[in-house]
């Protein structure tokens, strides 16, 4: 979820890379769901989203949209989400669909990246649009996973390409219901459990940067003409079915080319 607020606001005045141990560690959310029941539309999908939920689910997106995903305008892009109720299951209370019965993540193997995030965020950094210096810090140092002190400033900018564009990890201030004192250091990769961390780094700021270039770029068309272009975007990286025998990276790759081909002869 992008969020329209002053980072100083929601952040605990660190920033970490994959590499650095961070204070959020909660003994798998134990006996805690908070999180996943008041998810309103907040849990945006990317297309590696979307494979692993074809992947866990054996179902396509045709399949999931108005039962477990809706879509919505997002910034100009038409983009789906996890919905808080669960259409195919009424009786249930509202929360994510993917909640189980024991108030547990009956995907976690699997379970879309923003969750994986939470509570962590990503602090994007842009010098294309001239942003590249991230906000000082009001805590001067943050602590690497070898339990070291590093400067902020020289936290490596993770999924950096070559427009030097990436981003740096942050933990949301006050968003997880759980006490910072029964939480315990994690490195931040685990935290997020990929399998290749810097791959899927790679992937996320390919993902953000091509959603934001690409929105800046349909603001200059009128409505009518923008939103088929949305529809045909989400139709080639969400519809789509992916093939689930063959790896993610390619085929979103492929689909990105085929996409950036289109889009060059607007
Ligand atoms: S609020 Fe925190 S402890 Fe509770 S489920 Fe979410 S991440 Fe886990
Ligand atoms: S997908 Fe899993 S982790 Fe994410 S909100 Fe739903 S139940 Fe929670």
């Amino acid at each position: 979820m992008l969020r329209e607020v002053s980072i100083e606001d929601i952040w605990d005045g660190r920033f970490y890379s994959r590499n650095d141990a961070v204070h959020i560690g909660c003994h798998d959310c134990e006996g805690c769901s908070a999180c996943c029941r008041n998810t309103g539309d907040s849990i945006i999908l990317d297309p590696l989203d979307m494979y692993c939920l074809t992947i866990w689910t054996h179902k396509q997106f045709k399949d999931m949209i108005e039962k477990e995903i809706e879509i919505r305008e997002v910034d100009g892009m038409i983009l789906p989400n996890i919905m808080e109720h669960d259409e195919s299951h009424p009786e249930k209370p509202d929360g994510c669909p993917f909640l189980n019965s024991d108030g547990r993540c009956g995907i976690y193997q699997f379970r879309p990246g923003f969750c994986r995030l939470f509570p962590l965020g990503r602090y994007y950094v842009d010098p294309t649009a001239g942003a590249a210096a991230p906000p000082e810090p009001s805590v001067p140092s943050s602590a690497s996973s070898d339990g070291s002190a590093s400067s902020p400033s020289s936290v490596p900018l993770s999924g950096e390409d070559e427009k030097h564009r990436g981003f740096y990890y942050f933990v949301q201030d006050g968003e997880c219901a759980l006490p910072d004192d029964g939480k315990y250091d994690v490195k931040v990769s685990d935290w997020l459990g990929v399998e290749n961390a810097e791959q899927y780094e790679k992937f996320i700021v390919t993902w953000h940067f091509f959603l934001k270039d690409t929105s800046a770029r349909l603001k200059r068309y009128p409505k009518p003409a923008r939103e088929p272009i949305a529809r045909s975007i989400l139709q080639i990286f969400f519809v789509q079915p992916y093939d689930r025998f063959h790896d993610f990276y390619p085929q979103f790759e492929e689909r990105l080319a085929s996409v950036r081909r289109q889009l060059s002869r607007l």
